[in-house]
Order: C-alpha cells, then sequence, then structure tokens
C-alpha cells in the first residue's frame, strides 16, 4: 500500500493504492462447489435436521449447528429477491452499470449474490420496472470454467 497526501484542500484528502494478490484456502466443502460450477452443477449442501439448503454450500447449518450432511444439484433457474444497481464499475468487474442480484435458486433456502444483466438502462428505462419482485432469472454459463465463481458469467432474466 502507498499513500500521498494532499494537504492543499480545504478538506484533506489521502490517495490510497492497494494492490493485493493473495491465496484464498477454499477448504472441502467450496472446492467442491467450486468443481461442480466447473462442470456446469450448482451443488448445495443441506441440512437434514431443519431441511435448509444452502447455496453457496456450508459445513455447518447456520440454524441447527449441526454438521450439513448431503449433496444436491439445484436447477439453475431461481427468483430474484432483490437487487441495487452499480452506475460505475471497478476493476475486473463487468462494464457499468449493471445489477447485481440476492437470487434464491430453486430448492435453495438461502440466496446467492451474482451479477444479473439483460436490463436496459439507458435513460428513462424503468430498472424497476424490468425487474419486478420474484422475476425468473437463469444462470448463464461462461464458455472457459476454471472452478470459480465466474464460471457462472452472470444470471439474466428468463422469458
Ligand atoms: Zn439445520
Amino acid at each position: 500500500m502507498t499513500t500521498t497526501a494532499n494537504t492543499e484542500t480545504a478538506a484533506p484528502t489521502q490517495a490510497v493504492h492497494w494492490d493485493l494478490h493473495y491465496d484464498i484456502h477454499l477448504g472441502e466443502t467450496w472446492s467442491q462447489f467450486m468443481e461442480g460450477l466447473r462442470q456446469k452443477k450448482i451443488l448445495a449442501t443441506g441440512c437434514s435436521s431443519c431441511v435448509r439448503v444452502f447455496v453457496p454450500p456450508q459445513a455447518y447449518c447456520e440454524s441447527c449447528f449441526e454438521p450439513t450432511d448431503g449433496w444436491r444439484e439445484l436447477p439453475h433457474e431461481g427468483t430474484l429477491e432483490v437487487f441495487t444497481v452499480a452506475w460505475h464499475g471497478f476493476t475486473g468487474g463487468p462494464q457499468a452499470p449493471y445489477a447485481i442480484g440476492a437470487i434464491r435458486l430453486d430448492g435453495a433456502s438461502t440466496l446467492l449474490m451474482h451479477w444479473v444483466v439483460g436490463v436496459d438502462f439507458t435513460p428513462g428505462a424503468d430498472v424497476r420496472e424490468q425487474l419486478p419482485f420474484g422475476t425468473r432469472v437463469r444462470a448463464v454459463w461462461a464458455e472457459e470454467r476454471t472452478g470459480q465463481i465466474l464460471d457462472i458469467a452472470h444470471f439474466e432474466p428468463v422469458g
């Protein structure tokens, strides 16, 4: 990290640049999830005590505090529960504007966050009208998959 002080303005600012490269240990559960994505499979874990289904998968149920006990493959479609629009992009992300959605895949108890495309963001277009509560969305797979979350390139409205 490098910093540069700017004291010439009335309200001082400080430019900050972080350039971080690091490896994340995925662990057994997330490794299996990522391998599933590489194979165009959305894998979830389940809890037999409370019948919750987790995607992204969890090794333990957050309600029962019991280990999850089984893998299942979920459909590639779900319901867009909520979204927000990013009007400014960032390095490594899609070109803005785009929507970030919380998607409940069919059969899942939890929400999966991902990009939602196929939305008209031109001035005058009403994004809320295009993505009303309960909009059905489906996963669009990346052509080249490497076992990471962007193996699902994004979600798009169905129909
Ligand atoms: Zn449970």
